[in-house]
């Protein structure tokens, strides 16, 4: 296997690539490590584990005075190299990149923040070079001081000779400060008043905590809700006024060493808790733990993740207990950056705030990873992680914006070799949403100084960035299908020559289709510029539409009618709402044909009552998976192919006589994912007969699910595919804006 890493940072002239060829070969590995004009580059290859091993340390020893501000790693097929070399570099000096992602507090000023004789002692700015906020405070380019939200905070004498001094670790820290010049921290109490600054103000939010009240804290890109997570009451209360019924919060742990009280942790998941983008890592909660169940309600997973701001530190340290950190804001809107709109919400949704005096110069959520398959796969790739590129292993042939979707949204510019993708959005379902959405599209281009010749957008006419994309870009867009997009994404990040094709699995909940139905349970045969729907799911209606998304028991009628079932044997839903759904189905009344696999997914989960009805996004399917993971049976059901679609009724068929012959919940649910995996086989199979095309992409929501991907991804490994899955990009809508920007960039243009 091969493991391909690369840093930006301080790492040239400081004995890094000595210290990467040291571990290289103390660890056994081959390879090369190269200073390229996109940052160091390391190729290593050998057993997983001793990667694994490598990559953490690598983290861990590095040379004191080399800084890394950012290391993106994807597992690629093995090269076989014989030996480890320092490769001559491709171009000498500096890599500069232009916007550096937000970066955890470092080592180093951690010692300082809590030594009781250092001038920093406690302050919640402590920052360096090689750490502190960047993406969050930069308001133009070049990134100097002035163009950062610091620039009204004068450097003291103290602080300035640091700057100025090449040998300090804190020379051109375009955020450093002090107690005594820099930015502080102010308590708003519930009459909305300042009553506290500085060490009072933490004071009073670690006693506010420990009494159970929610505090509204301000963090590198936005507000987070924060509260007591070994507290059942007051982390219901925060539901209760999040109007977040049982999505799950994430958790901040004191320390490392918490974590593993509470959860399960393998080397991919230690390493990315510790890494400097400090994501949240959902991990697999620990049976008997204090935390409050309603973190994550029937769930056996928690996000979690570490301290990594030195506010964050301060308090965690203090309050000694892992916290529920969410982010701020009402359900479905953006993150709350402002002081005003903090102070504005509490009262409603917290009981105080603490704020400080450094702005926000934009939004951007925490990002969240989880560790499948051996892969880091993100699930949101913002915080810490944007505006990094994804570096293609090709030249577009001209600069290029893409809108994204409407869901998770993200956008990507891209010139050259590069694709730009901006933070999580989100969705775009609210004014507040769009005002963002039209924000990030318009920093995304002044930031990276892209003149777009092409503009990309989705071919859903009624989604709000296909709109605008009309509206403000005119004949330069271009439109792209929804499920192409994301095989593009997954394509390009696993570095696919221009001219291949790939048999692409495309699992989703929705997306705009050729025929005009609803697409979701695709087969492909794509390469970066066109497509061919080779397979798809059995069409079936969607009573209500959007509302069936929501409203699972609805695609559960529509399955039955379909299997030939009386839905009422079968569901427990009460009598009359199914005659109403079965006469939209019947009469084709606002009922949507779809292809969609999350739909099914969503569908046998409300026929085997796990959810009637959901409460987030995904949440039938999710809780589908957590029975399944209980089960290890083999068994598949049957289904059939014919001519180019799936006929999953003998599914149903089989789920629903198992139902009532008493087999357990966990062993139909793995025995549906089984079929799903066998499904996925029988055609890659079928199509690698055909066309010669080994390589299989997997793309779409529904490979957030662990089981399948990585159940699917070694079945297909072991018939001898190239399997890519994603590494760099979600799988789900947040990942599509590169596809989008990549077939932008290379399509022949006759628009
Ligand atoms: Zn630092
Ligand atoms: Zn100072
Ligand atoms: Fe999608």
């Amino acid at each position: 296997m091969n493991l391909k890493i690369l840093i930006t940072g301080v790492v040239q002239g400081v004995g890094f690539r000595p210290f990467v060829y040291r571990l290289a070969t103390e660890i056994g590995l081959k390879g090369y490590v190269l200073n390229s004009e996109s940052g160091v580059l390391i190729e290593v290859e050998g057993k997983k584990e001793k990667l694994e091993e490598f990559l953490l340390r690598l983290q861990e020893e590095k040379p004191q005075i080399s800084k890394i501000y950012s290391l993106e790693y994807k597992f690629l097929p093995e090269k076989g190299y014989s030996t480890f070399e320092i490769k001559k570099s491709e171009k000498s000096g500096e890599v500069q990149v232009s916007v550096l992602p937000d970066l955890a507090t470092c080592e180093e000023c951690l010692k300082e923040l809590f030594n009781p004789d250092d001038r920093r002692y406690r302050y919640p700015f402590i920052n360096c070079t090689n750490c502190g906020p960047r993406f969050t405070i930069i308001e133009k380019l070049p990134y100097d001081r002035p163009n950062t939200t610091m620039k009204n905070f004068e450097m003291c004498s103290l602080c300035k000779k640091e700057y100025e001094d090449p040998s300090n670790r804190r020379f051109h820290a375009q955020p450093n400060a002090c107690p005594i010049c820099g930015p502080h921290v102010t308590f708003i109490n519930e009459e909305k008043k300042a009553v506290a600054e500085r060490e009072k103000a933490i004071e009073l939010t670690v006693e506010y905590l420990k009494n159970g009240k929610i505090i509204a804290l301000k963090g590198l890109g936005g507000f987070h809700l924060i509260c007591d997570a070994t507290n059942e009451e007051v982390v219901k209360e925060l539901r209760k006024r999040k109007l977040r019924e049982e999505k799950p919060f994430a958790v901040m742990f004191p320390d490392f060493e918490t974590v593993k009280d509470y959860a399960y942790i393998s080397t991919l998941e230690e390493r990315a808790l510790k890494s400097i983008e400090s994501p949240i890592v959902i991990l697999e909660k620990k049976e008997k733990t204090d935390l409050a169940s309603s973190i994550s309600p029937e769930n056996s997973t928690v996000g979690a993740f570490l301290p990594y701001t030195p506010l964050h530190h301060i308090i965690l340290k203090e309050f000694g207990k892992p916290i529920v950190a969410t982010s701020a804001n009402i359900t479905d809107e953006p993150i709350i950056k402002e002081n005003e709109e903090a102070v504005e919400i509490i009262g409603r949704i917290a009981d105080a705030a603490l704020i400080h005096n450094r702005r926000i110069a934009r939004r951007c959520d925490d990002s969240v990873v989880r560790i499948m398959a051996g892969r880091q796969i993100p699930v949101r790739r913002s915080r810490g992680f944007a505006p990094l590129p994804v570096i293609l292993p090709f030249e577009l042939k001209r600069p290029v914006i893409a809108l994204g979707v409407h869901m998770k949204n993200t956008v990507a510019v891209a010139k050259g070799n590069k694709v730009y993708l901006s933070q999580h959005i989100g969705d775009i379902d609210n004014l507040k949403a769009e005002e963002f959405f039209e924000e990030v599209v318009e920093d995304m281009l002044k930031l990276f100084e892209v003149e777009p010749e092409v503009v990309v957008c989705d071919r859903h006419p009624l989604y709000y960035s296909t709109k605008f994309g009309e509206k403000r870009f005119g004949d330069k867009l271009v439109k792209v299908y929804h499920h192409h997009a994301h095989i593009i994404s997954t394509m390009a990040e696993n570095e696919i020559p221009l001219e291949e094709n790939v048999i692409g699995l495309a699992f989703d909940g929705t997306g705009y289709g050729e025929d005009g139905t609803i697409w979701g349970g695709e087969i492909l045969i794509a390469g970066y510029t066109e497509f061919k729907r080779a397979f798809h799911l059995r069409t079936f209606r969607l009573p209500g539409g959007d509302r069936a998304v929501k409203e699972p028991y609805r695609v559960a009628i529509s399955l039955l009618l379909e299997a030939e079932i009386e839905p009422e044997s079968v569901l427990k839903t009460d009598k009359k709402k199914i005659g109403f759904i079965r006469q939209m189905i019947e009469k084709g009344i606002n009922a949507p044909l779809t292809s969609s696999m999350g739909r099914l997914f969503d569908g046998i989960a409300a026929i085997l009552g796990i959810r009637e009805t959901v409460s987030y996004h995904a949440q039938a399917a999710i809780l589908l998976e957590q029975a399944a993971l209980k089960s290890e049976t083999t068994q598949v059901y049957e289904f059939e192919v014919l001519n180019s679609e799936v006929d999953w009724r003998p599914v149903i068929s089989g789920v629903v006589e198992d139902l009532k012959s008493g087999k357990s919940l966990p062993d139909i649910a793995r025995k549906f994912h089984n079929t799903v995996i066998e499904v996925g086989m029988e055609i890659a199979l079928k199509l690698r007969d055909e066309t010669g095309i080994n390589t299989v992409a997997l793309s779409g929501g529904v490979f957030q699910n662990k089981i399948l991907t990585e159940k699917l991804s070694r079945k297909l490994e072991e018939k001898g595919f190239r399997v890519l899955i994603h590494q760099l990009v979600p799988p789900n809508d947040g990942g599509i804006s590169l596809g989008q920007a990549v077939y932008g960039g290379l399509i022949e243009k006759s628009n």
